[in-house]
């Protein structure tokens, strides 16, 4: 695997104590559930999915109910870092940064079911598992974030990704990532050709990766010594690069200085990847067919079809239709009061990152225990998301924002239309230990 190839200066020592003490690194930090009073609670809550979302709940659930019997269910024995898959898909990173075990991170005395939820019954307040294993519960969080389509790219399959083939996808998994790195690795050791790079026709997490693939990309193309040798085409179903005006506008002039051509209201529909081919529909107009010798491929994402088939999913013809309906203020599903949602699965603009279900498992926390108590439900979700938008390999902008794209900054320090070495370094080294203080609940 290529080594980050980039030398940089030294960020200043108090900015990196501050970071350190605003991302719980470094310095103390008030516990999330200090605001929430521990109450007796004698049920059953079920968990589905051990990911970001679900151990932070697992874990702040624990602390808060006396005599409750918690149960999460997830097949997965690992624990994946997937913001650091960016920069393993960029070269920087080894892979096994980003990979824990699950175990790991959950607490003693919740009670771990190895199986995967196939089907919801709020009705009978139960879940059913593949095995056909029925699971009653008092209270359920949904937790399982989303389903990648690669299926829905004609010729698509993560399995070609590594093969030398030019076809690379940072969300596949861990090891993708690792494989995607190298395709780059040959394409640029071919010293010509075109790279195309994708955004899918759905509400996607981490909206700012496929941009970060592209700007690292560049780095590398450049650090060649001979970035005129490549194109580089940026195709967008949308006609937009990211859902805030600003960096929109910022992603848009950056691509034209940097010789990216854009290609908008294109949808990436098939590949050829033994031609090296890959098919566009096109808005108003004939598909068009473009040859490559790298392909980032970003897949559709939904929900998973589980919750797809099930009562909890967001009705036709409503916003959000693929998504899991919930309240976007209290996380609580309008339908029914004893089911709540967190992280990617919930429908609702943005908001699929890691940030935001740290925003997240503090509201549900308050809502769930004022629930349990018959109160009104106290604590209200404001849209937080947050990206560290890499512009290059070597600086970033710290991209933070709500319900409606207003810009809602943490840092008196960074200002968030600047791109930075310091909010490199946070990404870099900060963020995954922050990660980990959510996942267990402190932040
Ligand atoms: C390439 C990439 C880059 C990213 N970069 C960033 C970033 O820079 N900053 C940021 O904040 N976020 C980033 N994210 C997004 C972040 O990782 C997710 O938003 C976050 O992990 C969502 O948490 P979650 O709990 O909803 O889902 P996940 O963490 O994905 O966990 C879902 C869990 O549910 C389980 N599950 C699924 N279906 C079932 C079922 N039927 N039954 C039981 N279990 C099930 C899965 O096995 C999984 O363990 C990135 C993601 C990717 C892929």
């Amino acid at each position: 695997m290529s080594k980050n190839p980039f030398p940089f200066e030294t960020v200043s020592r108090r900015n990196l104590l501050k970071l350190g003490a605003a991302t719980g690194v470094l310095g103390p930090l008030a516990l999330g559930t200090g605001s929430v009073q521990a109450v007796n609670a004698r049920i059953h809550v079920v968990i589905v999915g051990a990911g970001a979302g679900g151990t932070s709940m697992a874990n702040r659930l624990s602390q808060v109910l006396n005599g409750a019997k918690i149960t999460i269910v997830d097949t997965r024995e690992q624990h994946y870092y997937q913001p650091g898959w960016t920069l393993v898909a960029s070269g920087v990173w080894e892979k096994s940064k980003t990979v824990t075990s699950t175990a790991d991170w959950l607490p003693s005395g919740v009670d771990w079911v190895k199986g995967k939820v196939a089907e919801y019954d709020p009705d009978n307040n139960r879940v059913i598992l593949e095995d056909g294993q029925q699971l009653g519960y008092d209270q359920l969080i949904v937790a399982t974030g989303l389903q990648l389509r690669y299926e829905w790219i004609e010729g698509m399959d993560t399995r070609l990704i590594g093969q030398g083939k030019g076809v690379g996808s940072v969300y596949a998994g861990v090891d993708e990532a690792a494989k995607t790195s190298e395709e780059i690795d040959q394409w640029i050791a071919s010293s010509q050709g075109k790279g195309l790079f994708n955004l899918p026709p759905t509400a996607l997490k981490c909206a700012g990766a496929p941009l970060k693939m592209t700007f690292t990309t560049l780095s590398r193309l450049e650090a060649s010594g001979q970035r005129e040798a490549y194109d580089v085409e940026f195709m967008t179903p949308s006609g937009r690069l990211f859902g805030v005006d600003f960096y929109n506008q910022f992603v848009k002039q950056r691509f034209e200085e940097q010789g990216v051509t854009r290609n908008d209201h294109w949808t990436l529909k098939s590949l050829d990847s033994d031609a090296k081919r890959a098919t566009y529909s096109v808005e108003g107009g004939p598909d068009q067919v473009k040859d490559y010798d790298f392909i980032h491929v970003v897949p559709p994402m939904t929900a998973p079809d589980s919750l797809l088939n099930s009562p909890l999913v967001n009705q036709e013809g409503e916003s959000f239709a693929t998504w899991m309906k919930v309240d976007r203020e209290t996380l609580q599903n309008p339908d029914y009061p004893n089911v709540w949602g967190i992280g990617d699965v919930m429908g609702m603009p943005s908001n699929k990152t890691a940030a935001s279900v740290k925003m997240q498992a503090k509201v549900l926390e308050q809502n769930f225990v004022a629930h349990l108590q018959e109160r009104p439900l106290p604590a209200k979700h404001n849209g937080y998301t947050s990206c560290p938008l890499i512009t290059s390999i070597g600086k970033a902008m710290l991209v933070e924002f709500g319900w409606n794209g207003e810009l809602l900054p943490s840092f008196s320090f960074i200002d968030p239309k600047e791109e930075s070495w310091t909010v490199w370094v946070m990404k870099e080294r900060m963020l995954r230990p922050a990660y980990y203080a959510m996942l267990e609940g402190q932040i």
